[in-house]
């Protein structure tokens, strides 16, 4: 947890966002700059900077981080249709904010890779 970070912010309600879902370990909330009719971002509740600072004791999180993309897909009507998932880690993928996020991408066809 940082007092600086934006989506530390989110999770705790400290500024406002479009949350989709939210559990124990995660919260979802729509990109403020959709690149898509659906981008939504998955991330921890708690601070995790990046991919590079999961541990072994955040398998759990991960995981969550994942199976939780089936509901949203569902909520989101995409889970037939399809959509894409990310997460950029560091300079070279233009990681931006350096709170751990899952981008859940779709409503409509994409090209591989996105640039
Ligand atoms: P990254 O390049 O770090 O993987 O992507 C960061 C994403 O967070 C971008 O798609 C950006 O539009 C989104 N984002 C940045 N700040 C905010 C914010 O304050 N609220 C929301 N909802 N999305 C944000
Ligand atoms: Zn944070």
């Amino acid at each position: 947890m940082t007092n600086e970070c934006v989506f530390c912010k989110i999770v705790s309600g400290e500024l406002p966002a479009d949350k989709v879902y939210q559990d124990d370990m995660v919260t979802a909330f729509r990109d403020i700059n959709p690149v898509a009719p659906t981008h939504i971002l998955i991330v921890p509740n708690q601070h995790v900077a990046s991919t590079n600072d999961l541990t072994d004791a955040d398998e759990q999180l991960a995981g969550r981080m994942l199976t939780v993309t089936r509901k949203i897909a569902q909520q989101e009507g995409v889970a037939e249709s399809g959509y894409r998932l990310i997460i950029n880690t560091g300079p070279d993928a233009n990681q931006v904010v350096f709170h751990l996020h899952l981008h859940l991408i779709g409503g409509q066809k994409m090209r591989y890779p996105m640039g």
